[in-house]
């Protein structure tokens, strides 16, 4: 019997996990590629009964949201908050809310050996763990599912996640309900988890300790600046602070070279979003609202619904900065909003090449030695003056 899940190839699944999720038959399993990536691969049981192949978004049109009906720049006001999260703090801010409606928020986090995946969180205090960017693909395990159950019990659900999760989410569900916010962020593109698994052996076996924590976007003050070097810490405390543009995997990332297939002709940019609200980094934020302090980050808020749009209002002036900007202006200096990275930036790889993470270390340039040895206060001050 010719399995339905054939019709998807490894190339045109974006890994949301939908299909695994609605299998009837549960005989859906989430594989890794030799790229690293989870893919769905069906085993005994299947009665091809097609709504794997139903279920997934990539054949679908589009579960755009509209128009944008509002944009902001927002950031939280506590900057202890701002250091918590990648850009301004907003989702926690969002997701704040919903956990006072006795809602229940669902986000990325990763597991002390760096497994990254989706969960489910009820307490304000356990936020933390699903705040900060982690640029590697997310597994949604059975978080459908649970959002599912929950809306049907009229429980309010915030579900955040990258435009092709949301978009598997509301595949999976078939239909809207009215509590339910979605809020996507935005995404150049997702490098492989099993890509990070595998660099992270290699940065222990050169500083010869074991990681326990790391984080992309480092904003605590460091001789080498605060802002857009990456950090680690290993299991004695012991803290380093590195250059993205440096550092292999980050690097790779940055240009785009190690995103899954499906990233390079990704649906769910410009008229594509498929979030309540998206967001992103305000970059170029000291041009175009120099008023707003945007030191310790800074975030664009795109409102694609009404729902979004309340949810957004709601958040208490206490805890929020924020001040009205224009889809034209983000857009201008984020051309991750409508546009999918460049396919020719793509590199050719596979997990069972022995000097793979090598193979990935940057040529040092002059430029990012420059760039990399002005202090952060010094680019901010020169960018604004500019
Ligand atoms: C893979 C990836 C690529 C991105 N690329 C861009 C970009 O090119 N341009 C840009 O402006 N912004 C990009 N972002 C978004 C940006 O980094 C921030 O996540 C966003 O601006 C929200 O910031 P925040 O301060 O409000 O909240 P934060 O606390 O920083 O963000 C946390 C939110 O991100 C979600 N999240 C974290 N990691 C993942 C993941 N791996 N998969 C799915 N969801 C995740 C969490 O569930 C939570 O909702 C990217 C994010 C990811 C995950």
């Amino acid at each position: 019997m010719k399995h339905s899940l054939e019709n998807i190839s490894e190339e045109s699944c974006n890994g949301c996990g939908a299909c695994y999720q609605k299998c009837p038959k549960q005989c859906i399993r989430m594989v890794e590629n030799d790229r690293g990536f989870l893919i769905p691969q069906i085993g005994d049981g299947c009665v091809s009964c097609g709504l794997c192949v139903a279920v997934c978004p990539e054949k679908k049109n589009s579960y755009s949201q509209n128009e944008v009906i509002e944009v902001w720049a927002a950031a939280d006001i506590k900057k202890e908050n701002l250091k918590e999260s990648t850009s301004g703090g907003v989702f926690a801010l969002l997701a704040g809310q919903i956990l006072s409606q006795n809602g229940v928020v669902f986000g990325c986090t990763w597991n002390e050996d760096f497994h990254i995946k989706h969960i489910k969180v009820t307490q304000k205090d356990d936020l933390l763990s699903i705040q900060k960017s982690k640029y590697i693909q997310s597994n949604t395990a059975d978080t459908f599912k649970e959002v599912q159950d929950l809306l049907k019990n009229n429980v309010p659900v915030l579900y955040s996640g990258t435009g092709c999760q949301i978009a598997g989410l509301k595949s999976y569900l078939g239909k809207d309900f009215d509590s339910l916010y979605t809020v996507e962020v935005a995404c150049h593109g997702v490098p492989a988890p099993g890509l990070f698994i595998r660099y992270i052996d290699w940065l222990e076996k050169k500083y010869n300790t074991k990681i326990v924590n790391y984080t992309f976007r480092n904003k605590v003050k460091h001789k080498k600046g605060e802002h857009y070097t990456f950090a680690f810490e290993d299991m004695t405390g012991r803290k380093f602070y590195k250059y993205s543009n440096e550092d292999p995997f980050y690097a790779a990332f940055l240009k785009g070279k190690t995103l899954r297939d499906t990233c390079y002709h990704c649906k769910y940019k410009g008229a594509g979003h498929t979030g309540d609200i998206l967001l992103c980094d305000f970059w170029g934020i000291e041009k175009a609202h120099p008023d707003f302090d945007a030191k310790y980050g800074a975030s664009a808020v795109l409102i694609y619904s009404d729902k979004g749009k309340h949810l957004f209002k709601d958040i208490p002036d206490t805890a929020i900065r924020k001040k009205k900007s224009q889809y034209e202006t983000v857009v201008a200096c984020n051309s991750s909003i409508i546009k999918s990275t460049d396919a020719n930036c793509k590199m050719k790889y596979s997990l069972n090449e022995g000097n793979l993470v090598e193979r990935m270390i940057p040529q040092k340039s002059i430029k990012n030695v420059v760039k990399n040895h002005i202090p952060e206060w010094l680019k901010y001050r020169i960018i604004k003056k500019m």
